[in-house]
């Protein structure tokens, strides 16, 4: 077999890999993976030999036909696989996970490819009610949580596959799995985290009660599922794959502990996570019937299936240490990276740092504040289409011209070249003047002198404030606050409204100081404008939701473009009444 696998350098890709050249060591296997944070070379390297692997990105078309050459089984394990993430940064899931998905099947078909299989995820499912005994099966209609990016951009991954099969002779199968454990798995996710944190004497963070509940398959039943529907399997059909372990967060934590010799002194209860489905659950019976799979490890023994998990990650501590320090890049809707993420072991939280880089200067293995070429030419392209810019005088110009090339004024003149030819039947005719508070790293606006021409052909110049877009990006943060169990009121505060004076209620928020993290942002702001101290532990910051972009009038006076919504779990002795609070916060 000529095997193309993608996404084979990420946890299932790469166990799948190991069983493969293990079980068929005179198949030729090709890799294609971009090795975004989630991917590691290093869960290859003992079969590097073996293998031949390709950095390579499913959605460019070029490259994806190049390693199409000469194969005749695809297995597409290639995908954006983080939930925390997909609130983010959703373009990149629907990008990889739909667009990568399109591509590889178009040019798996034009090369003439036998087999396809996808793989993809009970997620799309939906969830069950908590403790129903409810399984999943190929009858379960697709449902997946509307804020769960991840579960959207798999369900419509299987759309396009499905639509595909009907009108091609390319053996075409889907395979939905459940939650996967075992070796090579990134130490931020559940049971990797439980054992790495156990191992560095850490106390292991359970998101909310915990009583969520997952049906657990180890990684290499899900491999010999996917070899045996390789082998088996008909155009068209779809397996759901799982072996009969459903477990709850909190159940497989316990049982971590205790294979450690611990006690529940090591849970620490955090604040549960965003769209943090109740319950999965598998009923393969289609392909154990129709198939013959049978999975050697079940619930009866998930122990076993643990302790061998815990044995890899005490082994191969070289594998996982330098995992903790890679951050996943964030992207803004021009490719550039805004931000990054990483979980802070210690609190069980996804942790995002707005960070403004290092200077401008490259970190190993990170896209920092450098020159993006991709960006400066898509900002220059819109403001020479501008007339207002092309009858600028030369030397206005070249300043707007060395603005964009700066990455950490890039922003300015995006925003600025947001600006239409006419406002309001006010024509804008040139830039007359540019010019920016202080030098260097601390420009938080620029301004834009504009020559226009008003309704009754008088010749005006008007001054405009730019803010800026990218990283240093004002925010505005929807304040909750959370009282026994429900959402009772939204915090604002009092501010004057620019430029005119006026009092109005405001939304917390505002620039982040050089180097400040959104969570230090908000803590920061939630402090100063409405007295909520987050450090008080009866103030639980229960969720940080990132909301995106919004940019309702194309630039100018968009000066906190980034929108947040903050959940806080308020305790009554802090706030004895509502009313009293916020007349202590108005004295
Ligand atoms: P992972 O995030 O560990 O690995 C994904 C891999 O895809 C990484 O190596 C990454 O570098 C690569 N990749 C991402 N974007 C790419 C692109 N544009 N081009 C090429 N490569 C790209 O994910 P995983 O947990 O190994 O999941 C693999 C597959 O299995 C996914 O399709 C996922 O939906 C599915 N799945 C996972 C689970 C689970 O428990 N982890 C359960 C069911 C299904």
């Amino acid at each position: 077999m000529k095997l193309l696998v993608t996404g084979g350098a990420g946890f299932i890709g790469a166990n799948f890999i190991h069983y493969w050249v293990k079980k068929y060591p005179k198949d030729k296997i090709r890799v294609i993976d971009l090795l975004t944070y989630a991917g590691n070379e290093e869960s290859l390297k003992s079969v590097k030999r073996k293998i031949e692997f390709v950095k390579g990105d499913i959605v460019n078309r070029k490259t994806v036909k190049k390693v199409m050459d000469g194969i005749d089984t695809v297995v597409h394990f290639a995908a954006e696989s983080h939930v925390d993430k997909s609130v983010l940064n959703p373009e990149s899931f629907m990008r990889t996970n739909v667009k990568g998905t399109k591509v590889l099947l178009e040019e798996a078909e034009k090369a003439g490819v036998k087999r396809f299989h996808h793989i993809s995820t009970d997620e799309v499912y939906g969830e069950l009610a908590l403790g129903s005994g409810e399984k999943f099966n190929e009858e379960t209609p697709y449902a997946p949580r509307p804020d769960n990016l991840y579960a959207i951009s798999k369900a419509e991954a299987d759309d396009v596959v499905l639509k595909f099969l009907k009108k091609t002779k390319m053996g075409i199968t889907i395979s939905n799995c459940s939650n996967n454990y075992g070796p090579f798995q990134h130490p931020e996710k559940l049971i990797p985290v439980a054992i790495t944190n156990l191992i560095d004497g850490i106390k292991v963070q359970v998101n909310g009660d915990g009583l969520n509940e997952r049906d657990w398959i180890k990684t290499e039943e899900h491999s010999s599922s996917v070899d045996l529907i390789l082998k088996k399997g008909n155009h068209g059909e779809i397996y759901l794959v799982g072996s009969d372990n459903v477990s709850s967060n909190i159940g497989i934590v316990r049982r971590i502990i205790k294979l450690f010799g611990h006690g529940k002194e090591k849970i620490k209860h955090v604040p549960n996570r965003h769209s943090n489905d109740k319950r999965y659950a598998i009923d393969a019976s289609k392909i154990k019937k129709e198939l013959g799979w049978e999975p050697k490890y079940t619930s009866k023994n998930f122990k076993e299936g643990l302790e061998e998990t815990i044995k890899w990650y005490k082994k191969n501590e070289s594998w996982w240490r330098p995992l903790l320090e890679t951050k996943a890049p964030l992207y803004d809707s021009s490719n550039k990276v805004i931000a990054y993420m990483n979980l802070d072991r210690e609190l069980g939280r996804t942790k995002i740092e707005y960070r403004l880089g290092n200077g401008g200067r490259k970190k190993k293995g990170q896209k920092g504040l450098t020159k993006d070429k991709r960006r400066i030419s898509s900002v220059m392209k819109k403001i020479r289409s501008k007339k207002w810019y092309v009858n600028s005088e030369p030397n206005v110009k070249e300043k707007l011209r060395k603005l964009a090339k700066n990455p950490r004024t890039i922003g300015f003149v995006e925003d600025i070249a947001n600006r239409p030819e006419t406002i309001g039947g006010v024509q804008q005719l040139t830039v007359s003047k540019v010019s920016h508070s202080l030098e260097g790293r601390k420009i938080y606006g620029v301004a834009a002198w504009f020559m226009v021409k008003e309704k009754g052909g008088n010749i005006n110049e008007v001054g405009y404030y730019s803010w800026g877009m990218g990283p240093k990006s004002g925010a505005k943060i929807l304040v909750l606050l959370k009282k026994k169990k429900k959402i009772s009121h939204i915090a604002v505060y009092k501010n004057e409204k620019f430029p005119v004076g006026e009092e109005v209620y405001d939304m917390v928020g505002g620039f982040p100081l050089p180097n400040e993290s959104i969570h230090d942002l908000v803590s920061r702001n939630l402090l100063n404008k409405i007295g909520i101290d987050v450090a008080n532990p009866s103030v639980k910051l229960e969720e940080l939701i990132g909301l995106g972009r919004i940019m309702p009038d194309s630039g100018m006076t968009n000066n906190h473009p980034l929108l947040y919504s903050v959940i806080l779990k308020v305790d009554d002795t802090v706030f004895p009444s509502m009313k009293k609070w916020k007349k202590s916060v108005e004295d």
